[in-house]
């Protein structure tokens, strides 16, 4: 039994709290979403926000081969030289693609993640006013000549773009020497309960690492083709450095990209598939058909 004093002390305390509370409150779920597009192409809903990464959109008519470019001398394979690329088309109409983005982010400046033009200018199909995020101010000077009306970078301090820290991390893009800067991008946001972390076009070493040490993401998306280049050696992940993503982020959800679609790829869907059997990792390693969504609680 509670005596009169007491009651009435408990009935203010509920009262207090249901005025506090708004009557139908409730924690907006923001559901984190993967899709992958084609390539290192990805439409990412994230923190309620969308994003397009690394959206390279030509189709295979207005494609290219390395016996075209000035790369010829770098293949590896002569076999490689006549293919083009990319080697598949979209997966949907480039209006679904394109519709709804908040903003695009663009790992690096390279032709298999980024439409590029003979004049220099980049990104044709994208609509200019959406703003677009990349790796440093180079690419800023490339993005303003190119018409792109709000372009920004990513940091290693993170930036934050309606409620989203988009973080900018290290890749080395080759074992021999890096085939130019490139760069991860790690997003975390107070809507999310998981983070993302996109690793670009880098292969595993020290820094990843380090970095995934640090940050111990909950998802991550690996460049996982195995491409090669004579002067710079494995340019992206093979199926050695996804096992040591897998040891080094034993909870985390991989999710293999950048596949079939590139000439210099060493590993297609398949022989990264049975490559992981072998390391009794198949059931780790998410790899995604083209138009392939995965959806986060
Ligand atoms: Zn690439």
């Amino acid at each position: 039994m509670i005596n009169r004093k007491e009651f009435i002390l408990q009935a203010g305390t509920f009262c207090a709290a249901a005025l506090a509370a708004p009557a139908f409150a409730f924690h907006e779920e923001k559901k984190m979403k993967i899709k992958q597009i084609r390539n290192a192409t990805l439409r990412v809903t994230f923190g309620g926000v969308e994003f397009l990464v690394d959206p390279w959109l030509i189709s295979r008519s207005e494609g290219f081969s390395f016996g075209q470019g000035p790369f010829t001398a770098e293949v590896v394979d002569p076999a490689q030289l006549g293919i083009v690329m990319p080697m598949c088309e979209l997966p949907m109409p480039l209006s679904n693609v394109l519709s709804g983005v908040d903003a695009y982010l663009l790992t690096h400046l390279h032709p298999d993640h980024f439409d590029m033009a003979p004049d220099g200018t980049a990104g044709e199909k994208l609509d200019k006013s959406v703003p677009l995020f990349v790796q440093n101010e180079c690419e800023v000077g490339v993005m303003k000549k190119s018409g792109f009306e709000n372009v920004r970078t990513f940091t290693d301090d993170g930036v934050t773009f309606k409620g989203v820290t988009l973080k900018r991390t290290f890749a080395r893009h080759g074992t021999k020497e890096p085939c130019g800067p490139a760069s991860g991008i790690f997003f975390s946001s107070p809507g999310e309960k998981k983070t993302l972390w996109i690793l670009g076009d880098t292969i595993w070493c020290d820094e990843v690492a380090k970095t995934m040490a640090e940050l111990k993401p909950d998802v991550v998306v690996l460049n996982a083709c195995a491409a090669q280049l004579k002067t710079y050696g494995r340019l992206i992940m093979n199926d050695a450095d996804v096992e040591s993503v897998c040891r080094a982020a034993p909870n985390a959800v991989v999710i293999a990209s950048h596949m079939d679609t590139v000439a210099h790829a060493s590993l297609t869907r398949e022989t990264l598939k049975a490559a992981l059997e072998r390391r009794n990792l198949a059931s780790r390693v998410l790899i995604p058909d083209d138009g392939e969504e995965y959806d986060f609680e």
